[in-house]
């Protein structure tokens, strides 16, 4: 193969493939550095959010519930119904549009900074295997050693406290499903009594174990939907994490007092500490490549050298294709961004009002199938509705209602107040009657007011049925 072939087969080829098709495992260098103190800050916030989000309460509530299982969904405190859904259909859209808008603009700062796969990964689990078995050297001699008592010794540490880990995970993402109190009651009480808990709650320590002890990059690379689209979600002025080629080439090695520019040397002292700290084992001097998690180890790892050597910092930094490309600096807004951001305000604001003007009671006031109206004694004319209301609240109500234009009367079958108990549902029968002279047609509109003492929570229409006059 040829030196130019050599070095554009990277296309050709993920870096964790060999030739033969089997896994090249990655034994990236510890990183150190600015950006990994900060990303270790950001790694310890939201892990600590994770971790204490089922146990946290808002008045009587979790933090957050999801639980699909009982279709109750609970999100700082307040409690979603099934027939809240259509905002979850906007607050994912929303959600999607966010990170759409965000690769283009930012590329992949959710996958190096945000993302589950890559906090346990880079933020517990390689931190742990540091501890136990070294950095990459040291990790490497072990592999190839013999089973001794040392390698047995370091390995079956290491794994155990992997499996310790991910049953702990597994916990607290059953915990968000089924609630923690709910959770406490599967840990303290034998298996045998909540047997599909218990299954359940191996299998998601399996197949977390089984990511973070062996498939590790390989969720980023083969089969994060997410990371395959970066293709068309990046343009040339996406900010990534970027090698300065226009700087760094013609890399070589240094020299002791060479004048690098009159030996037509680039910046790049092609030390591959870049490529050693690497956790997806790409070198980012190619160019970006799908593989890059935007980890940032490169960075640190590149302005450690140039700060050794004597040069600036930043030969690989967060920028742009564009400008590194033009040897330009800065941020600039592209058509294509600027589109993104007007759908993500939109939405974002409707989801805000939706949100906030949701009501606290759901109600369907239905006549009764097969019913005509009835005349009453009198001289009122009657039709008979079933109702159904549903608290979203975690107070109880007494529940009256009205017609909103203050004709006719309610009687509600049996009561005078519907009890509606917290987050539960009452369901009933009333009729409303009007006089003669009250009706409009053979078919006319009302509007039936839902009242809590004098609190008005929601106005339901619905339809009247009398005879023609
Ligand atoms: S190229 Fe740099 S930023 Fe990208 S994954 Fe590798 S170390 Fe992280
Ligand atoms: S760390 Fe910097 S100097 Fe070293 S090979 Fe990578 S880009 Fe070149």
């Amino acid at each position: 193969m040829s030196a130019t072939a050599e070095k554009i087969d990277f296309r050709d080829k993920i870096s964790t493939v060999d030739k033969a098709g089997k896994r090249v495992w990655v034994y990236p260098k510890k990183p150190k550095g600015k950006f990994t103190n900060w990303r270790t800050l950001v790694y310890v916030i939201l892990l600590l959010i994770l971790f204490t989000g089922p146990f946290l309460r808002i008045g009587e509530q979790p933090l957050l519930m999801l639980n699909i299982v009982e279709r109750k969904f609970i999100i700082f405190g307040q409690i979603f119904w099934p027939q809240d859904f259509y905002l979850f259909g906007l607050a994912t859209l929303a959600g999607a549009v966010f990170i759409v808008l965000f690769t283009v603009v930012y590329g992949r700062v959710f996958c190096g900074w945000i993302c589950p796969q890559t906090i346990f990964m880079e933020g517990v689990f390689r931190p742990i295997e540091y501890w136990i078995e070294g950095d990459w050297t040291a990790q490497k001699k072990l592999d190839k050693q013999e089973w001794n008592r040392e390698k047995i010794m370091k390995k079956g540490f290491k794994h155990f406290i992997f499996f310790l880990i991910s049953f702990l995970i597994a916990n607290i993402f059953l915990a968000y499903i089924i609630g923690s109190e709910a959770l406490l009651e599967i840990v303290t009480t034998p298996p045998a009594a909540h047997l599909g808990g218990f299954v359940s709650m191996l299998i998601f320590t399996g197949v977390f174990y089984y990511v973070f002890a062996f498939f590790r990059e390989q969720v980023c690379t083969t089969v994060c939907p997410y990371g395959r689209l970066q293709g068309v979600l990046l343009d040339r002025q996406t900010v990534v994490v970027a090698y300065d080629y226009k700087r760094g080439e013609n890399r070589g090695k240094i020299r002791k007092n060479e004048d690098r520019a009159a030996a037509d040397k680039g910046d790049c002292v092609d030390c591959r500490l870049c490529v050693s700290v690497c956790p997806t084992g790409i070198d980012i001097r190619n160019g970006t490549q799908l593989e890059c998690i935007n980890c940032t180890a490169c960075i640190d790892a590149c302005d450690s050298i140039m700060e050794n050597v004597g040069l600036p910092k930043g030969l690989i930094r967060y920028d742009s294709e564009a400008n590194i490309a033009e040897g330009k600096k800065g941020f600039r807004w592209t058509a294509r961004s600027m589109a993104y951001t007007a759908v993500l305000v939109l939405i974002t604001s409707l989801l805000t009002g939706l949100l906030l003007f949701r009501s606290n009671v759901d109600a369907t006031i239905l006549r009764t199938p097969g019913m005509m109206y009835q005349e009453q004694e009198g001289g009122a004319v009657s039709n008979l509705y079933n109702i159904k209301i549903i608290n979203k609240t975690n107070e109880p109500m007494q529940l009256s209602l009205r017609t909103e234009d203050g004709k006719g009367q309610v009687q509600i079958v049996g009561k005078d107040i519907l009890e509606l108990p917290e987050q539960g549902v009452a369901e009933g029968a009333m009729f409303i009657l009007l006089k003669k002279n009250e009706l409009t047609g053979i078919s006319q509109n009302l509007s039936i007011g839902i009242y809590n003492g004098d609190q008005l929570l929601k106005t339901v229409e619905t339809k009247f049925i009398g005879p023609a006059i």
